[in-house]
């Protein structure tokens, strides 16, 4: 059993559709297809509810029309007559869905996270519908299902958990049997069901996380992510040109790349595969043929494969005038970013004993003024008497690779590197059984940061330098290199 997932550009036109469809065809069967909204339609729907939440009519239909226009192009692809009209009626359905929900909106004068999913997920619906269709008009017997009656979650809309074992039972009962049947099950990725039946998304670029937890709800093979890059690269393709695939990399360290900011993963997505053993490939629906990023449970070799940076952060510290006040402090505000889930990307104390430091992920929480104020209040609440300090605009860069990212030597490396940058050093973390090195950075400098630390770690070999006999400096910068 294979299920595959493709990404908003892999599905954001007609001819990016029939590609997919033609990569679907070539996995044996049993097959699932994940899809995301098409390229843009996510950020259109958050839009259009946005619009109708502040009373903007006018702006909310504009942007619902070029919505319905998106979808209707790709329908015009759809090769068999009968199966495209049926593909438009159900697109009409939800279009109108939409435009009731922007109305419920308009009269509520404000937009909830329960009504931001449900509209929200028209992207994905409709993508399900398109492509089921075009599979159908290709002679590939194909079925969508939607996710608001499998993926099992609580009610953390616009971040919703799921449960694993209630969407193993509804996987069982919804999707099995059209697999079992002989058909392609096209499955909406994102979006999940809540206790209450209401539909819920499992945040932004959860896709990803659909593939995984329907790969383990149906004991998958192998899941495949296909995206718009030819794997995962050793640092963003956005800040380094000369970014090369990592052919193999282990769950950890796939986990880890997620986690501090490689976007070609959702930060949850690997953990469902883990549970089960299932290998996750990441391919790319621009090039089907070339082998992409292969990641399993042991890593092949022990070096720094990838770069990663993780902004928009907070560094918050707490200041405590007696070491025994610390463990307080530190409950009150573990405490407080918990209840207003705050995620903390990474925490320390400092050597004094007095000071404690959290990264965390500002998020939509209002930036220093707002967080300050909230954990002042934890404080007070918990009669702890604290400093608190914040300080925006922060980042974390990460040097990922098991055994590397344990070795002293990166460490120093890695300091070495950012010093000669000129880069301050607001933290930094290492553990001896770390699969990433972190150091959290101005956001500014995050970019610089991530690139002097692939040229000193990964440094790619342009196709001019293969072959000739190395260079001194070469061999010099070999021999700092880890791994
Ligand atoms: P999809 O729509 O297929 O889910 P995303 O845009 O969410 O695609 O993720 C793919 C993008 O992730 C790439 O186009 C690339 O710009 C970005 N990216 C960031 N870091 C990495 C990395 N280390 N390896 C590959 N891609 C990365
Ligand atoms: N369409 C959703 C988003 O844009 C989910 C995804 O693409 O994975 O966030
Ligand atoms: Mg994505």
């Amino acid at each position: 059993m294979i299920v595959m997932k493709f990404g908003g550009t892999s599905v954001g036109d007609v001819a990016r559709v029939c590609a997919a469809a033609a990569i679907v065809e070539g996995q044996p069967q049993p097959r699932t297809a994940v899809v995301s909204a098409a390229a843009g339609v996510t950020n259109l729907l958050l839009e259009a509810a946005q619009a109708a939440a502040s009373g903007d009519a006018g702006r909310a239909g504009a942007v619902t029309a070029e919505i319905r226009g998106k979808h209707l192009a790709i329908t015009s692809g759809i090769g068999d007559g009968h199966e495209r009209a049926a593909a438009l009626e159900v697109l009409d359905r939800l279009h109108a869905a939409l435009d009731h929900a922007l109305v419920d909106v308009a009269n509520a004068g404000a937009l909830s996270a329960r009504d931001s999913d449900r509209i929200v997920a028209t992207g994905e619906k409709a993508m399900s519908v398109l492509m089921a269709a075009m599979l159908r008009a290709r002679g590939t017997p194909a079925v969508h299902v939607w996710a608001d009656r499998v993926i099992a979650t609580d009610d953390r809309f616009g971040g919703a958990r799921p449960d694993h074992a209630r969407t193993r039972e509804l996987a069982g009962r919804e999707v099995r049997p059209q697999l079992d049947a002989g058909a392609t099950v096209v499955f909406t990725g994102f979006i999940g069901r809540a206790p209450d039946g209401a539909t819920t998304t499992l945040g932004r670029g959860g896709s990803d996380y659909s593939a995984t937890l329907l790969g383990a709800a149906l004991d998958a093979d192998e899941i495949q992510i296909w995206t718009d890059v030819p794997g995962v690269l050793s640092a963003d393709p956005r800040q380094v040109p000369g970014a090369r695939v990592v052919p193999g990399i282990s769950y950890d360290e796939a986990q880890e790349l997620a986690h501090f900011g490689a976007k070609v993963l959702h930060p949850r997505t690997i953990r469902p595969a883990v549970a089960r053993g299932i290998p996750v490939r990441i391919l790319s629906t621009f090039a089907p043929e070339k082998p992409g990023t292969l990641v399993t449970r042991d890593a092949a070799v022990e070096s720094v494969k990838a770069v990663t940076a993780l902004t928009n952060l907070l560094l918050l510290s707490i200041d405590v005038p007696e070491l025994e006040d610390l463990a307080a402090a530190s409950a009150a505000v573990f405490g407080a970013l918990r209840d207003d889930r705050i995620e903390v990307v990474a925490a320390s104390q400092a050597s004094s004993r007095r000071r404690m430091t959290y990264v965390v992920d500002a998020g939509s929480h209002g930036g220093c003024a707002c967080v300050e104020q909230r954990m002042e209040q934890a404080l007070d609440a918990a009669d702890v008497e604290a400093e608190v300090g914040c300080l925006e605009d922060v980042a974390l860069v990460a040097a990922v690779g098991a055994g590397a990212a344990a070795a002293p030597r990166t460490l120093s490396l890695m300091l070495a590197v950012l010093g000669r940058e000129d880069i301050p050093v607001l933290a930094s973390s290492q553990q001896l059984s770390n699969v990433a090195l972190t150091a959290t950075v101005p956001a500014r400098d995050a970019a610089r940061a991530v690139r002097a630390l692939h040229e000193t770690f990964i440094r790619p070999q342009p196709a001019s330098a293969r072959g000739r006999r190395p260079r001194r400096s070469d061999l010099l910068a070999e021999s700092l290199r880890v791994g």
